[in-house]
């Protein structure tokens, strides 16, 4: 393979949500220009955790075709309205981070300057009476709805939850229905182009040989191609979040099945817990640092909710970024390309965006340097966001109990974040920088979350007097609380739209 050469065989290196995502994408956008082949070994198998996603997914799945009930059906699936955060602030505290907008903006500024001036003034108290989502997430609702009727005022925004290996056989039927051919197999060698040290083939156990132009490297956090063959370099960032392990346990689903996340802090890490309809997803993210393997073992076991289907199994992670998502003919997608906690599930949708950024600059006549330079650039930056984002609960927790959190406290933070938060804390404004995932309004949510009140408002608000302001939000209170009252409980509607086998 030269750089000037035209792409025909694409490989991908495995069958994990990664592989089989970067798959199915390739096969409809591409799949009559290219031979997609796809390698995994059953003997490594996937990591098998990644069951909480974000609303892009909607689309994402949209854009391949897929059948939503049959897709939930499928694949265990729930839906998810927000995760709620408890013991992030303080102890015994409680929030959501709910998906969707807040209230109703007012042209040139957002519903939350409203609310601060309408707190301010005691006229108001909860902030999450002015989320949709929030209201129906608080009475187990859920239904598929645009726009609350009669009020132009958005309907509810979700996201899914599902088991992760049911979720790799449903795209791997998908994809080998459209024709990517599936190899099986332990990759033993990796051989590369002495003249420009492109991967040229890669040799299984059983001797065979695949030959490709583009690889795409799906093969977990050991980065076989990317990082063992290529050796292009890992930026850690651990000194930012120091969790570096998880314990993950599925137990007996309860019922009823509630339409979103938690995420509980402990003395040095958090838990999670992911309702499916067979069952519920459980872990636990700890710093090793902090907390011993076994004590954060039997901390989540004695802090479950139903008994445990499995013997708890450790996975062991390195927070950070391969330098170099794209280099040479080798793109890395997955857990290949870096890793950050799983605290805003946000790994599944950085998978689905690093596969659209390749086929937007998909080099159908052969690889050039620019438009890798730009793959970098701009995956770097998503990253980035996300990382601070993530950073964001632990810098501003006001935990004292344990050294864990004192320490979270006060370590240094990224210069963006400090800015963020600094600008927020003396304004109330937040700004949402080009191509950011999450949006002021998820940005503030944490914030005032975790105890970060403003000490202004936008001057907009006093266009209204305070009588004008109190009934507004009465109103949106009313509508929001009202409307989700009347929705169908979420186990409804999973059992008339998607109830899977039990
Ligand atoms: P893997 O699942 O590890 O797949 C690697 C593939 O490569 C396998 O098929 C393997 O067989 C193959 N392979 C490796 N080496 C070879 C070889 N030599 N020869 C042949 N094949 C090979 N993400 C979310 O979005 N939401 C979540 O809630 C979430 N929770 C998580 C919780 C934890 C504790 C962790 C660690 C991650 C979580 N993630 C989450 C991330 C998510 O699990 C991953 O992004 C996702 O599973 C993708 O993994 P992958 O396909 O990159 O790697």
């Amino acid at each position: 393979m030269s750089e000037q050469q035209a792409i025909k065989q694409v490989v991908i290196v495995g069958g994990g949500t990664a592989g089989w995502i970067s798959a199915a994408l390739l096969v409809k956008m591409l799949g009559k220009s290219l031979n997609i082949l796809l390698v995994e070994s059953e003997e490594i198998g996937i990591v098998g955790v990644g069951e909480a996603t974000i609303p892009p997914v909607i689309h994402f799945n949209e854009g391949l075709g897929l059948d939503e009930a049959t897709f939930l059906k499928e694949t265990q699936g729930s839906i998810k309205l927000g995760i709620q955060f408890e013991n992030w602030g303080q102890q015994g505290d409680s929030y959501m981070h709910a998906f969707g907008n807040f209230g109703k903006d007012y042209p040139f500024c957002t519903f939350h300057h409203f609310w601060l001036k309408a707190k301010q003034q005691g006229l108001t108290q909860d902030f999450w009476d002015y989320s949709f989502n929030y209201q129906a997430a608080k009475h187990n609702k859920f239904s598929k709805i645009d726009t609350i009727p009669q009020v132009n005022l958005p309907g509810l925004v979700y996201a899914y939850h599902f088991d992760a290996s049911l979720y790799a056989k449903f795209l791997r039927k998908h994809c080998e229905a459209m024709g990517v051919k599936r190899i099986e197999g332990k990759i033993t060698h990796v051989a590369t182009s002495e003249s420009n040290g492109y991967v040229s083939a890669l040799t299984l156990a059983d001797g065979q040989v695949i030959s490709g132009d583009l690889f795409i490297d799906c093969s977990g956090m050991h980065g076989l191609l990317i990082e063992q063959t290529l050796n292009t370099g890992y930026e850690d960032w651990s000194h930012w979040l120091p969790c570096d392990r998880a314990w993950a346990v599925p137990t007996e689903s309860v019922k009823p099945i509630v339409p979103y996340t938690r995420s509980i802090a402990h003395q040095a890490g958090w838990q999670w817990r992911i309702p499916l309809q067979h069952r519920t997803g459980n872990g636990l993210v700890f710093s090793s640092k902090y907390w011993s393997e076994e004590a954060a073992k039997a901390h989540l076991l004695a802090n479950l909710d139903a008994p445990a289907l499995a013997e708890p199994r450790l996975i062991k992670f390195r927070t950070g970024r391969r330098i170099k998502q794209w280099h040479r003919n080798v793109v890395s997608i997955g857990l290949s390309s870096g890793f950050l906690e799983p605290l805003e599930s946000t790994s599944i949708h950085l998978i689905q965006s690093g596969i659209i950024r390749l086929v937007k600059n998909f080099p159908h006549q052969g690889i050039k340097s620019e438009e890798v330079a730009e793959f970098n650039r701009q995956s770097q930056l998503e990253f980035e966001h996300i990382r601070d984002f993530i950073i964001l609960h632990y810098k501003l927790t006001q935990r004292t109990d344990s050294k864990f959190w004192r320490d979270c406290q006060q370590m240094d933070v990224p210069e963006r974040l400090l800015q963020k938060i600094a600008l927020f804390k003396a304004t109330g404004k937040v700004y949402r920088e080009q191509d950011e995932l999450f949006s002021p309004i998820a940005w503030i949510q944490v914030m005032l979350g975790q105890g970060l009140q403003p000490e202004d408002y936008h001057p907009i608000v006093n266009a209204l007097t305070d009588t004008q302001l109190s009934e507004l939000l009465d109103y949106l209170k009313t509508i929001f609380s009202a409307t989700a009252t009347k929705l169908p409980l979420h186990q409804q509607f999973l059992q008339d739209f998607c109830k899977a086998e039990s």
